[in-house]
């Protein structure tokens, strides 16, 4: 579906050309015409889209979007478009469909650590090019706060961007009392968020988790064998990651865990789960306000059964570098060398999974979008319709499958009353596809144009955009 472009402005200029009027007047006229033509820069209109409510699942049909500065400014009936808005710019919606766009809550921002940002920018087309407009990146580096910085300046075009801090990990981390320094200059630095890996200890952790209240910063990340699901809880992750240690709370004591035999997240144990175990689990997560980044997607690509040599031919993988699907590969096919992803082994470890995922989801547990890009065989952006297939599939209905990826990181982000909703006075950043995604899915994955920051990209120019990144990658 093609968009029309119309840009009014001139005509203000051809008005100016045959009226007679006085030197003052005249010069009046020009100041006038200048600011409004500034402000038709930053002004917006689009016509003839059904709003998509995700609140209620209900659609408003046929209506038409102002966006003034940003943000939406109304939302008004087909053909009632206010007389000061005649010149505003139009973008013809022809009945597509308008929601809150995509999120990619669990994001791994290339680092431009040699002042090269070419990766990084790449990363916010593709995001966009998928109708992700918001992404929480999960392993920070100092080159990220420049990127969000200029993404927030309207220097860059990409997603509204949060972003974690360095990794607290085994090596990372020495004693509580350095783990809660860590906490206090992340945030100085202008970090939003904490990341927290496998391998720091029970007395580290409740120290960071300390002085991470103090600093009022969230943090989520992995639960370090140490820690446990139960101390993870009661310490207060805001999110945990991949449902990194659920599995080893459902174990029986009588399972000791060792990491040599267990394989990657212990996927060896899930058929020795004990399913009795989770409504305290679930009880426990409810009570504690904690969110799940499931990343599904990760666990069918990463460890999945099937084979890296066919991952690596997907028609995405020409978005990234070469020499990155190469890591990809590798990483996978010695994996597949020793055995440890063939059918039997990780197939009931996947069905885990997935029932997890569902009881939880079921349970009212909140659950963030999020694929881990770009790990293994998740290239950003597209990962994410990966991500919403395999939701999908696991049973999760597409109206909740669209609050996860708006409405759930807006409450995580304790932003509900300005984004994750198409609705007056909310931030102008949303996406149009061309059926009802609470009809279909799949219709996410190519969207007709996106608002980011209140500026309209039409599918010509994600598609442009797209075109020029292959082409920076091109194989021999
Ligand atoms: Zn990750």
């Amino acid at each position: 579906m093609g968009l029309d472009l119309v840009k009014q402005g001139a005509n203000l200029k051809n008005q100016l050309k045959y009226t007679p009027m006085t030197f003052k007047s005249l010069a009046l006229t020009l100041l006038f015409g200048l600011l409004s033509l500034l402000a038709l820069g930053q002004d917006l209109v689009i016509t003839s889209v059904h709003v998509v409510s995700l609140e209620t699942g209900k659609i408003q049909k046929n209506q038409t979007l102002l966006v003034k500065n940003g943000k939406i400014e109304s939302i008004v009936p087909a053909g009632k478009l206010p007389a000061a808005w005649q010149q505003v710019t139009q973008v013809e919606g022809k009945g597509s469909y308008v929601f809150p766009g995509l999120a990619e809550f669990h994001a791994h921002l290339p680092v431009a650590a040699d002042g090269n940002t070419q990766l990084q920018e790449e990363s916010m087309w593709l995001y966009l090019a998928n109708g992700v407009v918001r992404i929480r990146s999960m392993l920070g580096h100092p080159s990220h706060i420049a990127l969000r910085d200029k993404l927030n300046a309207g220097q860059l075009m990409g997603p509204k961007t949060y972003i974690s801090g360095p990794s607290f990990n085994a090596n990372s981390v020495t004693d509580p009392a350095q783990g809660a320094a860590m906490v206090k200059s992340q945030k100085q630095e202008g970090y939003d968020h904490l990341k927290i890996h496998p391998g720091v200890l029970s007395d580290e952790m409740k120290a960071i988790a300390t002085a991470a209240k103090a600093e009022n910063i969230p943090f989520g990340g992995h639960v370090p064998l140490d820690v446990g699901i139960h101390q993870a809880l009661e310490d207060g992750f805001k999110s945990i990651e991949h449902m990194d240690g659920y599995m080893e709370g459902l174990l029986p004591s009588t399972v000791t865990i060792d990491p040599a035999t267990s394989g990657p997240f212990n996927l060896n144990l899930s058929s020795q789960v004990d399913w009795s175990k989770l409504p305290n689990l679930i009880q426990k997560t409810l009570n504690q306000g904690t969110y799940l980044a499931p990343t599904l997607t990760l666990f069918d690509r990463y460890f999945g059964y099937i084979p890296a040599d066919t991952f690596r031919l997907a028609p995405e993988m020409k978005y990234l570098p070469g020499l990155q699907i190469q890591q990809w590969v590798n990483t996978k096919k010695q994996l597949e060398r020793a055995g440890m992803l063939n059918k039997e082994v990780v197939a009931p470890y996947l069905a885990f999974r997935r029932k997890l995922f569902l009881e939880m989801h079921r349970a009212g547990i909140p659950m963030i979008m999020a694929s881990d890009s770009p790990q293994v065989f998740n290239v950003p952006g597209f990962s994410i319709h990966h991500e919403i297939a395999l939701m999908s599939e696991a049973g999760m209905s597409n109206l909740e499958i669209l609050k996860t990826g708006a409405l759930v990181p807006a409450q995580y982000m304790g932003a509900t009353n300005s984004w994750g909703q198409v609705k007056e006075g909310f931030e102008a950043d949303f996406v149009l596809v061309e059926q009802n995604p609470l009809l279909d899915l799949k219709t996410l994955q190519k969207p007709v144009g996106v608002v980011i920051r209140g500026k309209w990209i039409g599918r010509e120019e994600l598609q442009s955009q797209l075109d020029r990144i292959e082409k920076n990658h091109l194989r021999n």
